[in-house]
C-alpha cells in the first residue's frame, strides 16, 4: 500500500496555491510533477560534478562520466535491456521517434506500408508521413472504434509482406487506453515487420520489460516519469541500432575523423552526438529509482482506485461525457459538458486551483473521430487524493452552472 499523504511531502509544488487556492494538479499526462529527491540530483550534479563528459581525463569530467552512465545501468535494468548500449539517451520521446524514422529513410523503398494507430499523439504521425513523403512508403492506419480501443481485425487486414514497420503507443495519452502491443508486436513479427512502442504514457504507469515484449523499439520521457524535461531514452534491439545510421553528427558520435572518411562510434555513442544534458540523464536515473521505490504495483493499483472513483463521480453530472471507457485504461479522464467548450470549462477550474488540459491533446484525429473541437482532460498520478478529486467534481458543477 502507498501511503500518499507521506508522498506528497516529496513534492515541494504541491503545497503550493494557485490563484489563492491549493493547486490540484491532474495535468500529469502532461508533465509529471518533480520530487525533491529527484530536484536534489540535479543541484547536487552542478553544485559538485559539473564537467563535460567521455572526453576529460580530469577527476570532474570522469565523475560526471560514472554517474551519467551509471543513470544509463539504471534505466536498462528498469527497462530489462539486455546491454547498456540498446538505451539511447535522447531528449525525448519525440527525439527518439525522430531518430528512428530518419534511420528507416535508407531502408524503406516504394511501395513498402508503415502502419501507425489511430490513438497517435501528432508527435508519433508527423514523423512518418515525413518518412512516407521521403521513401515513397505508403502510411496506413489502424482504426479505433467509439470505446477509443483499436480495431485489432483491421489490423490483422493491413499487416502484409510489404508492411515494414508499426508504431503505436503503448497507452494513448488523450484517452488512457492501453494498447495490447503484445499481440501487435507478434502479428506485426510475423509478417516481418519491425515495432517501435511510443511509451511516453505508458511509462508513469507501468513497468515495460523490452526483452519480454520482444519489442524493436522502446521510446519514453523522463520528465513523465517524475524526472525533468528534455531527456528521455530509445531503447533499441542491438541488431536495429547497428543497421539504422547515426541521426545527428557531431562531436561525441565519431570514432576517427578526417575529410575523406569518417568512422562512427559504436553504440550508444554513434546516436549520441554533441554534449548531451548530463544533469537530466543522471536525474533521470534517480526519477527511475524514486519510482520504484514506490513500486510500480503500488502505483497502479492506487490509480485505478483513483480512476474508479472519479469516473463515478464524474458520471453523477449530468450531461458530462466521457471520451475512453476501455475496460483496459489508466488513470486519464477525456471528458466535455454538453454544449459546453471545454476550453470554458479549463479556465474556471484554473480559477479554482485546478491545473486540466482541455483542447486536442496533440490528438487530433481522435477528437475528429468524436467529432468533437477537444476535452476536457484530468490525468492523476500516484500523489494525487480523493479529496482532490472532490474538489473537481465540485468545480465541474460549478462550471456547468456558470456556462449554461
Ligand atoms: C508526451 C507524449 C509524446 C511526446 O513527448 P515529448 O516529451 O514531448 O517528446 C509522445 N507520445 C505520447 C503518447 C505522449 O504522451
Amino acid at each position: 500500500m502507498l501511503n500518499v499523504d507521506e508522498i506528497r511531502k516529496d513534492f515541494p509544488i504541491l503545497s503550493r496555491e494557485v490563484n489563492g487556492k491549493p493547486l490540484v494538479y491532474f495535468d500529469n499526462a502532461a508533465t509529471a510533477q518533480t520530487p525533491k529527491q529527484v530536484i536534489d540530483t540535479i543541484v547536487d550534479y552542478y553544485s559538485n560534478y559539473n564537467a563535460n563528459i567521455h572526453r576529460g581525463v580530469h577527476t570532474l569530467s570522469q565523475e560526471a562520466t560514472d554517474l551519467y552512465e551509471q543513470a544509463r545501468y539504471k534505466i536498462q535494468a528498469h527497462f530489462n535491456a539486455k546491454f547498456s548500449h540498446e538505451i539511447i539517451y535522447t531528449s525525448g520521446t519525440t527525439h527518439g521517434i525522430n531518430l528512428v524514422a530518419n534511420g528507416f529513410s535508407s531502408l524503406l523503398k516504394k511501395g513498402d506500408d508503415i502502419i501507425v494507430s489511430a490513438l497517435e499523439h501528432h508527435s508519433n504521425i508527423v514523423p512518418w508521413q515525413m518518412l512516407c513523403e521521403r521513401t515513397g512508403a505508403n502510411l496506413k492506419v489502424i482504426p479505433m472504434n467509439a470505446e477509443g480501443e483499436l480495431v485489432m481485425a483491421e489490423y490483422s487486414n493491413l499487416l502484409s509482406k510489404n508492411t515494414k514497420l508499426v508504431f503505436v503507443n503503448h497507452i494513448s495519452n488523450a484517452l488512457g487506453t492501453i494498447n495490447p502491443i503484445e499481440d501487435i508486436i507478434a502479428q506485426a513479427h510475423n509478417v516481418g515487420a519491425a515495432v517501435l512502442i511510443d511509451g511516453a504514457q505508458s511509462t508513469p504507469h507501468v513497468k515495460p520489460d523490452v526483452q519480454k515484449l520482444d519489442v524493436d523499439f522502446y521510446v519514453a520521457s523522463a520528465h513523465k516519469m517524475c524526472g525533468p524535461t528534455g531527456v528521455g531514452m530509445l531503447y533499441g534491439k542491438e541488431e536495429w541500432l547497428k543497421k539504422l545510421p547515426p541521426y545527428q553528427g557531431g562531436g561525441e558520435m565519431i570514432a576517427e575523423v578526417t575529410f575523406e572518411k569518417t568512422t562512427y562510434a559504436d553504440l550508444p555513442h554513434k546516436f549520441e552526438a554533441g554534449t548531451p544534458n548530463i544533469a537530466g540523464g543522471i536525474a533521470f536515473g534517480a526519477a527511475i529509482d524514486y519510482m520504484n521505490g514506490i513500486g510500480f504495483n503500488n502505483i497502479a493499483d492506487f490509480e485505478n482506485e483513483l480512476l474508479e472513483y472519479a469516473t463515478n463521480k464524474l458520471l453523477d453530472i449530468e450531461g458530462l461525457k466521457i471520451y475512453g471507457t476501455s475496460k483496459h485504461k489508466t488513470a486519464v479522464i477525456s471528458f466535455n459538458l454538453e454544449g459546453i467548450h471545454p476550453y470554458d470549462v479549463g479556465t474556471i477550474l484554473d480559477k479554482l486551483g485546478i491545473a486540466v488540459r482541455t483542447g486536442h491533446h496533440c490528438a487530433q484525429p481522435i477528437m475528429d473521430y468524436y467529432k468533437i473541437p477537444g476535452t476536457v482532460r484530468a490525468s492523476f498520478a500516484f500523489y494525487n487524493t480523493k479529496a482532490e478529486i472532490d474538489t473537481l467534481v465540485a468545480g465541474v458543477k460549478k462550471a456547468k452552472i456558470m456556462l449554461s
